[in-house]
């Protein structure tokens, strides 16, 4: 459903990512993991058109992506992102914030949405804050707000940057699961980045192991954990315990 092809990026003269290649299948957890700086931000940005590339192809449902805004603007509907800090407009309440993009961009039946809205609300049990305003939520419903958010536009690929990085030990059990969930439930096709190994050896189909900005394994979830190919990788997992 997506593939990277020899991506290179660079910021001015310096190249952050190098030679990124992989192809996600559909229904497959790829999971990103990496050393602080490695460059797994900047590769989920590439591949919500948040940030160019200089050259390299990315294709979604076998099709070469043409590099535009436009055509990004129109991708980011199917490629649905959520970040650590969940960024739910404050003047707005859940389900304002809901259904902007959903009505506004893609012109759907606001009932229609809305209705959609309340069962995603209800799956990650916030059916009550529909009317709340983000200032009223804890860190936790927050983020379940911005993944509702996400996939009320029906997306086909969701993007998670480290989601549970700025919430408290005890809300992290419960945004862990609602993505869980969303892959063994709807078989979600996603791409994680993750500083939690247990979450990451749960969750994970694929796993890509970067630093600096390249990829030293590309390797199945469990067989990484079990025994990943690169020495580096091996004290990356030692260095998490
Ligand atoms: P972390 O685990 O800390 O989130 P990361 O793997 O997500 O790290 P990135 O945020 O992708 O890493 O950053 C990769 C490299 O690119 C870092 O060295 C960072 O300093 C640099 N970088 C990120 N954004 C920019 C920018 N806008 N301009 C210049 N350099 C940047
Ligand atoms: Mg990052």
């Amino acid at each position: 459903i997506l593939k990277v092809e020899n991506l290179n990026k660079y910021y001015g003269d310096w190249q952050v990512l190098h030679d990124i290649n992989f192809d996600l299948k559909k229904g497959e957890v790829l999971t990103l993991l990496g050393p602080s700086g490695s460059g797994k931000s900047t590769l989920l940005r590439t591949l919500n058109g948040l940030e160019d590339y200089k050259d390299g192809a990315i294709y979604f449902h076998g099709k070469k992506i043409d590099p535009n805004p436009k055509t990004w603007q129109a991708l980011r509907q199917k490629i649905g992102m959520v970040f650590q800090s969940y960024d739910l407009f404050p003047n707005l309440t859940v389900m304002e914030n809901i259904l902007l993009a959903p009505v506004k961009v893609q012109h759907r039946n606001e009932a229609d949405v809305k209705k959609e809205a309340q069962e995603l609300l209800a799956r990650v049990e916030m059916q009550d804050y529909a009317k709340a305003y983000p200032r009223e939520l804890s860190g936790g419903q927050k983020q379940r707000v911005a993944i509702v958010r996400a996939l009320a536009m029906n997306p086909e690929i969701m993007l998670f940057d480290e989601i549970t990085a700025s919430l408290d030990p005890e809300m992290v059990r419960g945004v862990q699961e609602i993505v869980e969930n969303l892959s063994q439930r709807d078989h979600m096709t996603m791409i994680i980045v993750t500083h939690q190994m247990n979450f990451a050896e749960k969750i994970a189909d694929q796993v890509l192991f970067l630093e600096n900005g390249k990829i030293l394994e590309n390797t199945p979830g469990k067989e990484f954990f079990e025994k990943p190919k690169t020495k580096r990788a091996q004290e990356f997992l030692e260095s998490m315990d």
